[in-house]
Order: structure tokens, then C-alpha cells, then sequence
């Protein structure tokens, strides 16, 4: 819905208009799980309409919002997606043009947050009946270049990796630490593996199989960890050549990313962030919401160097980026203090100001990146 199109252009670039220089906040409800059911949890959120949540600690079930009105709070994001979303709805409304952007050499990234079991990874991966937004993008992908083959060729690469306890590491090829290195396109991860990809099938049994290999906790062994952040980085680039035949490039980025659970680690104010630095808590997720709280004060210094979450995603916050935020939360009253947390954070998330644009012009062609990877690779070999 905030996607202005300027209509009737007829170049290529200016079909999809312009995207708000503005990160576009928006929060799922999950429905409630068979275990609280057991616990015997009332409902404590209610997704007024498209736009609107309403969060009360106080009702019962059913009386919400005609005794307690006063006693909650309510909420407006960019849309509100209630329990009986499907996941194609919130991949149409959330990331679809993203998609399109990226198509057209512009960066975009989605990132799902809110507390452990509150349905980010559902939201970002799925499952095989019920893909999320990670395999919907890809299907999305190819069938939009399927539909503009004719006119030059697309490649499409897969990334997936993972952020634990500040250790990068490559999901789809398992094995030491990947060591973050900037070039000229940015913080890159050394030696990360470039799946490239042809069709959608093979895509989700690779995503899967590279969740399997996401850090567990020692201590809960058959459990994704809380801890890790995973980073799926799908890479288009497209070549064509112009009228005068020479070879035109366009690189565009979408970065789709599964946060660690945000319990008792997204602090809204500096104070309370000062307060958790001492506590043994995800030093990425505070180092990210450090930089919300900086990009939302119109601060000059961006703090992306504190973690390496924040490194990888500098241009997905305050770059030339399009950003989208899902805020996943439980229905149950037993989480209203984390779901509190998740709606304030999301909130706050909403005055944060990018500068999405074209960055077709500037990237370099893809000859040089792949030189300059190798050049890094080098380098570690020597290291090593
Ligand atoms: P998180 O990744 O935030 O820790 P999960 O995505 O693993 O949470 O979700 C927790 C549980 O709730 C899982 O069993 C998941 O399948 C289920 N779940 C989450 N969101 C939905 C949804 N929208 N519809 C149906 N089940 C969901
Ligand atoms: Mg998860």
C-alpha cells in the first residue's frame, strides 16, 4: 500500500515508482498454540483491522474491547496481519515489491523479529505445505524474469548465513567461521558460498536443509537456537546490452532475515540499552537496536561496527536500501510483556528514514566483484 506508482511511464524503471524512503513496519499474529491452550491463556491482542492492533493485559477473552478499551493500547502499522493470514498474503503485502526492486537493481530487505516462538521463522521459511516469505520471493523471482527473459539474461545466486554468539557462519556449506571483509559493495563474508539458483524446486530443500545446520542451544539440543540470526541474501543480476551494444549491469540484493528471539534484548530507549550491555544477552540484536535508536534520533554516527548483525545489515537500515519489518507476536496473555516489547519496538521502527535508491548506476559490473572476492579469498589463504 505505500508503494506509490507514477503512472504511465514507459521505461522500465519507472513502472514500479517509487518506494518510501522509510522502513514499512508490519506485525503478524500468530495463532494461539495447542500448548497455551493447555496453560489456559486468554487472548490479549486483537487485530482491529488491516492497520490496527490492540494490545490489553487485563481482559478476558471476550470483553476486550468493550470493558477494557481504556486499559489497553492501540497500535498503526503499514497492515496487521490477524491469525488467519496465509502466508501468500503476507508475501504479497510485505516483500512482493521487493521483489520487483530488486529486479530492477535496487536492494531490499525483510527482517521478521519478535520473541522466541512467536512465529518468525514460520513467517520467513515455512514449511514445505505452507513455504513463507524466503521461498514465495524466490518463486516470485523467477517467474517475474521468466516473464522478461527475452530481454537479457538474469542469474540468480543464493547466500544463507548465520549469526551466533558474533560467528558468522555459511548455512549452506557448513564448516570454520567466515571471516567479514568490505569492499566496494560493502561488508561481505569471505568465501560465503554463491548457490546459484534455476528454479524454485530445489530452492526449498536447500533452505531447509541449511536450517537444519542453524546453531542449537547445547543445552536443548533438538531446538533452533533463540541465539542465531539467519540471513538468507539473494543476489539478481541481470545483463543486457543496449543499443549500442555495450554490456549493461545491474546487481540488486534481497536480504531475508530470521532475528533471534528479541526476548529481553530490544530495548527502546539508551537507557535500558546501557542497562543490558552488562547482561549476558544477544550482543547483535542490542547492537541492531542501538542502531534504530540512533537512525530514529537522526543521529550522524550509526554504531554498525558493534556487532556483526549490524555489519552485515548496514546497507539494509540506513542505506540505499528498501526495508520491511515483520513484528511476529503470540495471542496469549502469557506473553504480554514480550508482545508489549515487540509492538513498542515495532513502533519506534516506523520513524526510521532510508534512503532507498537506484543503485544500478554505481555498482560495479559483476567481472570485478568476482575479482575482488577471489582477491579476499587470497588474502585469507595467506593469512591462514
Ligand atoms: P520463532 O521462529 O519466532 O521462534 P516459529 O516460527 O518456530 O517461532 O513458531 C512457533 C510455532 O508456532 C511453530 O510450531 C510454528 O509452526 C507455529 N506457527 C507460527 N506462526 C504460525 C502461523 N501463522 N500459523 C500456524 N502456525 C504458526
Ligand atoms: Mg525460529
Amino acid at each position: 500500500p505505500e508503494v506509490k506508482g507514477n503512472g504511465g511511464g514507459t521505461e522500465e524503471s519507472e513502472k514500479i515508482g517509487k518506494i518510501e524512503n522509510r522502513i514499512l513496519v508490519f506485525v503478524r499474529l500468530r495463532p494461539m498454540g495447542k500448548k497455551e491452550k493447555e496453560a489456559g491463556s486468554r487472548c490479549c491482542v486483537k487485530i482491529v483491522n488491516r492497520r490496527e492492533v490492540y494490545l490489553t493485559e487485563f481482559a478476558s477473552e471476550n470483553d476486550y474491547l468493550r470493558l477494557n478499551r481504556l486499559r489497553g493500547r492501540h497500535f498503526t502499522f503499514d497492515a496487521s496481519f490477524p491469525d488467519s493470514a496465509t502466508q501468500q498474503e503476507v508475501y504479497s503485502t510485505t516483500t512482493s515489491e521487493l521483489v520487483e526492486a530488486v529486479l530492477q537493481g535496487r536492494n531490499g530487505s525483510v527482517f521478521c523479529y519478535g520473541a522466541t516462538g512467536a512465529g518468525k521463522t514460520y513467517t520467513m521459511l515455512g514449511t514445505m505445505e505452507n513455504p513463507g516469505v524466503m521461498v514465495l520471493a524466490i518463486k516470485d523471482l523467477f517467474s517475474k524474469i521468466r516473464q522478461r527473459s527475452f530481454d537479457g539474461n538474469h542469474e540468480v545466486h543464493l547466500s544463507y548465513l548465520e549469526v551466533y554468539n558474533e560467528t558468522v557462519r555459511d548455512l549452506l556449506s557448513p564448516g570454520r567461521p567466515l571471516v567479514l571483509r568490505e569492499d566496494k559493495q560493502g561488508i561481505v563474508a569471505a568465501g560465503l558460498t554463491q548457490y546459484r539458483a534455476y528454479s524454485t524446486d530445489e530452492v526449498m530443500a536447500l533452505l531447509q536443509q541449511g536450517n537444519q545446520n542453524r546453531t542449537t542451544e547445547p543445552t536443548r539440543v533438538n531446538e533452533t537456537s533463540s541465539r542465531s540470526h539467519a540471513i538468507l541474501q539473494v543476489v539478481v543480476e541481470y545483463r543486457v546490452r543496449d543499443g549500442a551494444m555495450n554490456v549493461i549491469n545491474r546487481v540488486g540484493k534481497l536480504s531475508l532475515i530470521d532475528l533471534a528471539g528479541s526476548e529481553r534484548a530490544l530495548a527502546t530507549d539508551q537507557r535500558t540499552v546501557r542497562s543490558l550491555e552488562g547482561a549476558n544477552i544477544n550482543r547483535s540484536l542490542l547492537a541492531l537496536s542501538s542502531c534504530i535508536n540512533a537512525l530514529v534520533e537522526g543521529k550522524k554516527h550509526i554504531p554498525y561496527r558493534n556487532s556483526k548483525l549490524t555489519q552485515l545489515l548496514k546497507d539494509s537500515l540506513g542505506g540505499t536500501c528498501n526495508t520491511v519489518m515483520i513484528a511476529n507476536i503470540s495471542p496469549s496473555h502469557l506473553s504480554f510483556g514480550e508482545t508489549q516489547n515487540t509492538l513498542h519496538w515495532a513502533d519506534r521502527a516506523k520513524e526510521i528514514r532510508t534512503k532507498a535508491c537506484d543503485t544500478s548506476e554505481d555498482v560495479m559490473a559483476m567481472g570485478e566483484t568476482e575479482t575482488e572476492q577471489a582477491k579476499l579469498v587470497l588474502e585469507l589463504q595467506k593469512e591462514n
